[in-house]
C-alpha cells in the first residue's frame, strides 16, 4: 500500500508562560515589550509549534524527544535551528511543504504589527511564497493563564507534499 503520492499534514502547538522582561523572541522576530518567556530555548512558541508539525507530519517524533530541554545543548538556542534541522532530516527529505498556517493566542503584548514581520521570516525559514503562509493572532478574551498574560501559546500546521 504504498502512498508516494498522497501528501502529510502535520499539528503543532505551544505555550510557555510569560514574565515580566524586556522582550522576547516570536515567529523569529525580537519583540520589544515588557514582558519575557519562560523557557530553556529562546522560547520562540511559534517556532516550537512548526517544529512538531514538521515532525507530526512524518511520523518523526516531537520536539521533546529530539531537542530535550534537559540538554545544555539546548539552552538559549535560538529557535529557528530546530526547524531548520528538521527539514533537514532524512525522514523529512521526500517532502515538500506546500503551506503552513499559525494561531498565535496571546493577550499580551498585542501582536498586530508584528505580523508582517513574522510572516516574511517564516517565508525565507521554510522556503515558501508569502502566500504560503498564515500568520494569525487573537487574544484569550481575558480568560484563563492566557487572558492573564501569564502565557503566551500557539499552533501549527503544515502540509507537505511528495518532491518529484
Ligand atoms: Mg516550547
Amino acid at each position: 500500500m504504498g502512498d508516494a503520492n498522497a501528501m502529510r499534514v502535520g499539528l503543532g502547538y505551544d505555550i510557555h508562560r510569560l514574565e515580566p522582561g524586556h522582550g522576547f523572541m516570536l515567529g523569529g522576530v525580537r519583540l520589544a515589550c515588557s514582558y519575557g518567556v519562560v523557557a530553556h530555548s529562546d522560547g520562540d512558541v511559534v517556532l516550537h509549534a512548526l517544529t512538531d508539525a514538521l515532525l507530526g507530519a512524518t511520523g518523526a517524533g516531537d520536539i521533546g524527544e529530539r531537542f530535550p530541554d534537559k540538554d545544555q545543548r539546548h539552552r538559549g538556542r535560538p529557535s529557528h535551528e530546530f526547524v531548520r534541522e528538521v527539514l533537514a532530516l532524512p525522514e523529512l527529505m521526500p517532502w515538500r511543504v506546500v503551506n503552513l498556517d499559525v494561531n498565535i493566542i496571546a493577550q499580551q503584548p498585542r501582536l498586530d504589527a508584528h505580523k508582517p514581520a513574522m510572516r516574511v521570516f517564516l517565508a525565507e525559514l521554510f522556503r515558501l511564497m508569502p502566500a504560503r503562509v498564515g500568520v494569525k493572532a487573537r487574544s484569550n478574551e481575558g480568560l484563563d493563564a492566557i487572558g492573564a498574560a501569564e502565557a503566551i501559546a500557539a499552533q501549527a500546521v503544515i502540509l507537505l507534499e511528495p518532491k518529484r
